[in-house]
């Protein structure tokens, strides 16, 4: 956990990256974050005009022109994440991280009454769509000299909890999927793959989940920046393969 972390202003300068599930809630601070440590960041997500509005919001900070990317990982097709590496291909040439954020909940109900169609959207949103996507740009990724991947988990990710559902085991299957990724790429020395557990944050997922709480307890998305920075910045260099926590045990 770095949420003491300060990361220096240029921290991210002339780098390119990609954050899913841009345009609400953690993914949107993270985006805004990124550009303003310098990055120029490409949004996506699957709400353009929440894409927008963080595109306009970066503009106006006087941030680096950043990219609109709608993608919804629920229809998304192998060629559509093909085309997308084509297009970066073209614009940018590379990517130096990815921050894998996008994510549905789902129902948290009895495994007994759960829907099976509600499982597989979740496990293609949370899971096979992003993994899917990452082969599809390991050749940009392998272009950068200092490359980091980031997938988003939950305390829920790694200990498994009663209704938690298709969320619970897709984040069971990123952390997995981290592991081996980071092992395949570990000789390369320039690519890094690391899963990062945001923590009890305030966002519509979390009131979603435990509609009873009173979100002014929780750390806003903005307060949980630092550990996004650092795994994304250069000081990171050398951790592959681990498993982050953006914020203290609570
Ligand atoms: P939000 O629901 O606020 O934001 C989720 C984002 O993912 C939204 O921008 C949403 O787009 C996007 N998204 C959802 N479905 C799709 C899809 N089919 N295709 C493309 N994009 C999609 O959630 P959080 O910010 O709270 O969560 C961010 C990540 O952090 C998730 O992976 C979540 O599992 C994880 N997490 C969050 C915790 C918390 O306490 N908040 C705790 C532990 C983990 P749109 O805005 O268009 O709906």
């Amino acid at each position: 956990c770095k949420i003491d972390y300060v990361a220096p202003a240029d921290l991210l300068a002339d780098r390119i990256i990609l954050v899913t599930g841009a345009g609400d809630g953690i993914g949107r601070a993270a985006a805004l974050a990124f550009a303003r440590h310098g990055a120029t960041v490409i949004l996506l997500g699957r709400t353009i005009a929440k894409l927008e509005k963080v595109y306009d919001e970066i503009e106006a900070a006087g941030g680096p022109q950043p990219a609109i990317f709608p993608l919804n990982f629920e229809g998304a097709t192998h060629k559509d994440y093909h085309d997308m590496a084509e297009t970066l291909d073209r614009e940018f040439g590379r990517l130096d991280g990815i921050l894998h954020n996008a994510g549905l909940l789902g129902r948290i109900t009895p495994f007994e009454q759960y829907n099976p169609e509600l499982w597989e959207q979740v496990m293609q949103v949370n899971f096979n769509g992003p993994i899917w996507m990452t082969q599809a740009l390991l050749p940009l990724l392998q272009a950068s000299p200092d490359a980091s991947v980031v997938f988003t988990s939950s305390s829920v990710g790694r200990k498994g909890r009663a209704f938690w559902g298709a969320y619970a085991v897709s984040k069971f299957a990123t952390e997995g999927f981290m592991e081996v990724l980071a092992d395949e790429v570990e000789h390369l020395g320039t690519l890094r793959v690391n899963s990062l557990n945001p923590g009890a944050t305030r966002t519509a997922m979390r009131v979603n989940a435990y509609p009873a709480e009173d979100p002014n307890t929780l750390r806003t998305p903005e307060a949980i920046m630092p550990t996004y920075l650092w795994l994304m910045g250069p000081e990171s260099k050398g951790h592959n393969g681990e498993r982050f926590d953006a914020q203290p045990p609570r």
